[in-house]
């Protein structure tokens, strides 16, 4: 059986540490009834609030939504990987599609904020995807390039997740065939494999919620789902941990 993960991006939906605290409450009980390892990846400035209230569980992680560029100095506003290293990060999500198109985050951007995680002991989580509903052959073409843009880095000794998110899927509540997402996922899969990367896992996401769920974790090389809307409210959080627990010991590896 495979293990699955729960990667929980609550952008910038969770106002007060108040309703951060409520949240990943709920969502570690969830989680644990449904023995799935869940990271949970808050705005920065909910980070060490969430950290202390979840505490240290097996199987829960904590991770940053964003990272800076720079290592350390005068960059205003900036928050870098040792810093969010030494409040307890051990992921964080790079390449996604919201700093993509809304912050200019581009390819050579992207490759620097691996390294700088890396350098801070952190597991980048790189996104991938295409922008418009096309082919999967080309849908996967395009994820393929992202990939080996990233990849040009070299992974010698390190590793990173994948997560395909198909851009135009973003957003909790839109239509994805999991066949389509399979066709991509697999291209990863060989793609990664030829261009020497390891990765530690392909996940999927895009409008993941209870009803989609299954879906996607029944694909063969899906290991983890990258949920946002869905993740920051704890009822579909609960909703989406029991869909799982269904699932579970019916998913082959
Ligand atoms: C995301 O943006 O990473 C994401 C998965 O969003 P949503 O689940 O809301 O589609």
């Amino acid at each position: 059986m495979k293990q699955i993960i729960f990667a929980c991006n609550w952008k910038m939906y969770v106002d007060t540490p108040v309703r951060a605290k409520t949240l990943v409450h709920a969502s570690i009980a969830a989680a644990q009834r449904a023995n799935i390892p869940v990271i949970f990846l808050p705005s920065a400035v909910h980070f060490s609030g969430v950290v202390a209230a979840g505490g240290k569980h097996t199987g829960v992680s904590y991770g940053a939504q964003t990272i800076s560029l720079y290592d350390r100095g005068a960059y205003t506003g900036e928050i870098s990987a040792r810093q969010m290293r030494a409040l307890g990060a051990t992921h964080v999500l790079v390449g996604h599609s919201e700093r993509r198109r809304l912050f200019g985050e581009t390819d050579a951007v992207v490759k620097q904020k691996i390294r700088r995680a890396w350098e801070a002991g952190i597991i980048p989580i790189l996104c991938v995807g295409e922008s418009k509903k096309t082919t999967p052959v080309r849908a996967a073409a395009r994820a393929c390039a992202q990939l080996k843009r990233a990849g040009e880095i070299g992974t010698k000794d390190q590793s990173w997740y994948v997560a395909y998110e198909p851009v135009w899927a973003i957003g909790g509540n839109k239509d994805v065939d999991p066949v389509y997402a399979a066709k991509v996922m697999q291209a990863l899969h060989v793609c990664a494999t030829k261009q020497n990367i390891r990765l530690r896992g392909v996940w999927y996401g895009g409008s993941v919620n209870q009803k989609t769920v299954a879906g996607f974790l029944k694909i063969k090389e899906c290991t983890g789902v990258l949920i946002g809307s869905a993740s920051a409210d704890p009822r579909t959080m609960t909703a989406l941990c029991k869909e799982a627990a269904l699932l579970n010991g019916r998913i082959g590896a």
